[in-house]
């Protein structure tokens, strides 16, 4: 291929401008051979429709007929996030839930539903992508002396580096370019 004279050298990345910092709250998918305990901060399962590419994950747009994965026919599967304070790590995380585990817990739930204020252990078997365990322990303590629950929404667009001003989640405009989900 022709190459200019004048077509500048590859030189160092200095950039003044600051990246947005990552998710404030960490996403966390459990690894495998481990467990954790759990208050549950949030009252809702956020669920999310991602397609698996075989390497990676992307999102599923609607319509689904606008949907790029959707027409190459990628598998499409579900990932819940549910807002809780992890007592191992000792922060509040987005739990990164299966449709599986998300059954599982919403089974053991007392018969008012609620999901804000259970404690329960959730343990993964050997690999990361063993199934999990979910066990439901007594309730924890006044839900209202929680800290406030927070909607995954914002960190989980944050994953496919989708601007929090485009938090309604729409394609972006070259969808060649959409990011990949970290590490998943
Ligand atoms: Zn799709």
């Amino acid at each position: 291929m022709h190459q200019s004279p004048t077509k500048a050298r590859p030189r160092v990345g200095f950039d003044n401008r600051i990246p947005k910092a990552g998710p404030e709250i960490f996403i966390l998918r459990l690894k495998g051979n481990s467990s954790h305990t759990m208050t549950v901060l949030g009252d809702e399962i956020v669920g999310i429709w991602v397609h698996w590419t075989g390497k990676k994950s992307e999102p599923h747009y609607e319509p689904a007929e606008e949907c790029r994965a959707c027409l190459q026919k990628r598998p499409k599967r579900w990932k819940g996030f549910l807002h809780c304070f992890d007592h191992v790590l000792g922060q509040e995380v987005f739990l990164e839930l299966t449709p599986g585990s998300a059954t599982n817990l919403a089974k053991q739930l007392p018969k008012t539903g609620a999901l804000r204020g259970n404690r329960f252990s959730i343990r993964r078997g050997a690999g990361d992508s063993a199934r999990m365990q979910i066990q439901l322990l007594t309730v924890a303590q006044e839900p209202a002396a929680l800290p406030p629950q927070r909607d995954p929404r914002p960190s989980i667009l944050k994953l496919w580096g989708i601007e929090e001003t485009e938090s309604e989640g729409w394609l972006p405009e070259d969808g060649e370019n959409a990011p990949d989900f970290e590490g998943v």
